[in-house]
Parts: structure tokens; sequence; C-alpha cells
């Protein structure tokens, strides 16, 4: 808690996620697999524009179509695809009923979801988190590049590892974890990158490597 409150103290409140409905949450977190949140961003415009940003738009388009209009987010086909295969877990586990899909217990969506090709942890735990507002800590490599840099090291370097850290030390609160995960991209972006910039960190006062490079 004491990494989070001097985060947010320095952050403050990064209104995540940004997306304006359930689905575009979850279109986005698919879109987002290794691309840069500006192109997720232009794929998502190019849905909506053309009626696509819900599950029935996404059936009712052809594959090569749905790939050329999410296209600015890169490796396109792939992600036309996991696009597709998400509703179709929709359609066949939950009838079509999004509501009841992300209303159904954590453990449960996560394991279908988890079933589902192309989606992996990072992407699951994101969809529970931030579209079904179940209190799952997410994981991603901003994370791990962080607190490894920071001491904080789990028993096992796993995702799952990782995400027990979190869970053990923290109160169990979907708010809490949705602004944690949102504060530690920010960092991981402004301050804790490939090669740290640790004079403008506000965790340097708490960090070794922060420490050593004063
Ligand atoms: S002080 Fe440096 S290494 Fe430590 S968390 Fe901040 S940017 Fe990363």
């Amino acid at each position: 808690m004491d990494v989070y409150d001097r985060l947010y103290a320095a952050y403050g409140p990064q209104h995540w996620w940004p997306g304006d409905s359930a689905f575009g949450v979850i279109a986005g977190a698919i879109l987002t697999q290794s691309a840069a949140w500006t192109n997720v961003e232009r794929a998502l415009g190019n849905l909506k524009a053309a009626g696509a940003l819900s599950p029935e738009g996404i059936d009712e388009l052809p594959e090569p179509e749905l790939a050329h209009l999410v296209r600015p987010s890169g490796y396109y086909n792939a992600k036309a695809r996991k696009l597709k295969t998400f509703v179709r877990l929709l359609d066949e586990a939950y009838g079509g009923d999004l509501e009841a899909m992300l209303a159904s217990p954590a453990e449960e969506l996560r394991e279908a979801l988890l079933r589902t090709h192309g989606i992996g942890p990072e992407t699951a735990d994101s969809i529970l988190l931030y579209a079904a507002g179940h209190s799952v800590f997410v994981i991603d490599a901003y994370t791990r590049r962080a607190f490894s840099r920071l001491g904080f090291l789990p028993e096992r370097d796993t995702y799952d590892g990782w995400q027990w850290l979190f869970v053990q030390s923290l109160p169990s609160s979907a708010p809490l974890f949705n602004e944690y995960h949102a504060l530690i991209v920010r960092l991981g972006k402004e301050a804790c990158r490939k090669q740290p910039l640790c004079a403008e960190c506000p965790l340097s006062s708490i960090c070794p490597v922060g420490a050593a490079a004063a």
C-alpha cells in the first residue's frame, strides 16, 4: 500500500479503463496485446464508425473485413480471429448475454476465458477487473519490471506467482486493483522504462535501483 500511496500522490486518479461500454473494454483488452494504446484507439474508432463495436457487430462482419478495421492495432488477422472467438464463447456459453457473462463468478469466467483461443491471463484478468468489476489483480510487463527493481520478488516468477504477491499483500478491492494497475502502467511509461528514469520517479526514495542511481 505504501507504493500505491506514493504513486497515487504523484500521478492522481488514472480514470481507467478508457472505454465507454463493457464490450468496448473487452475489445480493447484483446486489441491491446503487443500494441500501443493510441493504435488500439484507432482500431476501436474504426469498429465504432462501422457500427461493429458490439458482439452482434463482430459476429456479422466477415473476418477479412474485421481484420481490415482492426489493422491499426497490429497482428490484425490474429486479433480479428480472437474477437470472433470471444463472441463465439459468449454465444455458446452465455446465450449471447454479455451481462450474464460478466455477472458470473470470477473463477468460472476466468476459466472460460483462459480456454478461449488467444486469451491469456493478462487479457482475461483485464476483462474480469475492468469489464466485470471483479477484484482481480492484473499483472503485466510493467508490473514485473518495476516491482523486481523495487525488490518485491514472488516465490515463483510466473504470472500466478506475481498475482499472488499482490493479492496477499493488499485488501481485496476492485476499485483499488483498478487504480493500482493503471498507476503501475503510468509508472512504467514515464519513469520505470527499460532504461529507468529514476530521478523522475516517485518511488526513488524506497527503490534500491533508484538509490544506486542517485
Ligand atoms: S526508482 Fe528507478 S528503478 Fe526504481 S521504480 Fe523508479 S524508475 Fe524504476
